[in-house]
């Protein structure tokens, strides 16, 4: 069975460029190594922010801007983490982003993974304690959300891998950081396990001294409008801020550049022949609560028709695995790519499945279809992801190629088709799959945490996502 592929001489050039293009590593290199972390209120952020807009607008896009908006910028400063009892001693920290400054007191209280049953398995020493869980299987915010919602008063995340060094992640979301929460190594926390498992309560303070400021943060956007259906936008993005103590190498930069080399791909081989518009975005601020996700979505009003699907390229090119596509939840769009795939000559891995933790999810709200560029085949969990350790020298310009070719590809069939089998999902559909949907419990954890306090006594920290 062979099918005609329509492509083939844009392929054979859009591959054969990408394949031999040293520019995204190059690229990768300039915004590790001499921006940083770019992580939000970062002389670097600024920097990176300034040669993403060079370089769509080198590579021919139109409408290439800044986008502005303002936001309460976290400030780290030092934290303490300090065993009381039975024997005195301070454990290194780090906190976790947006942690109020604060001090607290209370007995260790281990809740491994932090799932359900493992805080319901605690929940009579629970109130007042600090938790210490691990990561590893569900995301972080699950944890923490559960930790106030058993009442404790303090959170430690501790690095389930050894070697890696402390480990990071928000805890604000957008909204106060409502206990403290600090991150750990493996080592260290394994040291407060032995600790407690001599039998005596463990006693700690945490002390923390983070700080606020106005800041500004820019999404950096550009386009090749489409010649016969303009108005019909396919957006392509991926975050360019990383952690603080991070230079985020392959989360988020390995996407990064994949989206960069497919709007220079695009433009130089099918720039003129394009159907729909497509708009490529450098969103700021995912790691500390899709603020520019949210700040984009937030523009695109209450009924985006205009905008047919939102890709997001997160980490696209990390390492260790083959590429496919993860859909999230749109069973109906698998014939279109089954279809891209027979014309490509390629298998490409299909899943299905969606998380409220990445940049998708502003889009998903407005009832934007929604899909990823992702690895198949890595073992579960980050590595060395959100710690100091994920630095150029793990990222690999194979994979980094591999997802542009696969992209590129992809999407130019999009921009392409006659009819795309996607619609807007109506407001009834997202209400339900944010009650319903397994990938989603932290909307659901986080309703709870709302509940409890009253979201009016959450201090908001972007005005994009106060809705
Ligand atoms: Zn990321």
């Amino acid at each position: 069975m062979s099918t005609t592929n329509p492509y083939l001489q844009l392929d054979q050039k859009i591959v054969g460029d990408i394949y031999t293009s040293t520019e995204p590593m190059t690229l990768l290199t300039t915004l590790c190594d001499d921006f940083g972390s770019r992580f939000g209120g970062t002389e670097g952020a600024a920097l990176a922010a300034d040669l993403i807009e060079e370089k769509f607008a080198a590579y021919g896009l139109a409408n290439v801007h800044k986008d502005a908006y303002d936001y309460d910028g976290w400030y780290r400063a030092a934290a303490t983490l300090e065993v009381l009892s039975p024997i005195a001693r301070e454990v290194p920290c780090i906190s976790l982003p947006y942690c109020p400054a604060a001090a607290v007191e209370g007995h260790l209280v281990f809740v491994d993974e932090g799932v359900e049953k493992d805080f319901e398995k605690e929940k009579d020493r629970l109130p007042d304690s600090i938790v210490i869980s691990r990561s590893g299987g569900i995301h972080r915010m699950e944890k923490y959300d559960r930790a106030i919602l058993y009442d404790a008063k303090g959170f430690i995340f501790q690095n389930h891998y050894p070697g890696y060094g402390d480990v990071t992640g928000t805890i604000g979301w957008n909204h106060e950081a409502v206990i403290p929460g600090i991150g750990l190594s493996y080592e260290n926390g394994e040291f407060l396990h032995r600790l407690s498992r001599q039998g005596e309560p463990v006693r700690v303070r945490i002390k923390t001294t983070d700080e606020y400021r106005r800041t500004t943060a820019w999404n950096i956007v550009g386009e090749i409008p489409g010649k016969t259906q303009p108005e019909e936008i396919i957006v392509i993005g991926c975050h360019y801020d990383g952690h603080d103590i991070s230079q985020g190498a392959n989360d988020p930069l390995s996407g990064m550049v994949v989206v960069t080399e497919m709007a220079r791909a695009l433009s130089a081989y099918a720039g003129d022949r394009l159907a729909r518009t497509v708009r490529f975005i450098a969103w700021s601020n995912e790691e500390v609560g899709l603020f520019g996700a949210y700040h984009d979505a937030e523009q695109l009003g209450e009924n985006p028709t205009q905008v047919r699907f939102t890709w997001n390229l997160d980490s696209a090119g990390s390492p260790g695995g083959r590429k496919g596509i993860q859909l999230h939840r749109l069973p109906d769009f698998e014939p279109f790519i089954e279809n891209a795939a027979e014309e490509m000559g390629q298998d490409i891995l299909v899943g299905q499945g969606i998380s409220c933790y990445s940049d998708h999810y502003p889009y998903f709200l407005k009832g934007i279809p929604t899909g990823s560029i992702t690895t198949v085949g890595r073992p579960p969990g980050r590595g060395f992801g959100h710690t100091a350790f994920d630095t150029v020298d793990k990222t690999d310009a194979m994979s980094i190629r591999e997802a542009a070719a696969l992209g590129a590809r992809v999407v130019l069939r999009q921009l392409n088709a006659e009819s795309l089998p996607l619609q807007l999902r109506g407001t009834e559909e997202v209400e339900r799959m944010l009650k319903e949907d397994s990938g989603l419990e932290q909307h659901r954890l986080r309703e709870a945490v709302y509940e409890k306090l009253g979201k009016e006594n959450l201090r908001q920290y972007c005005d994009a996502v106060r809705t």
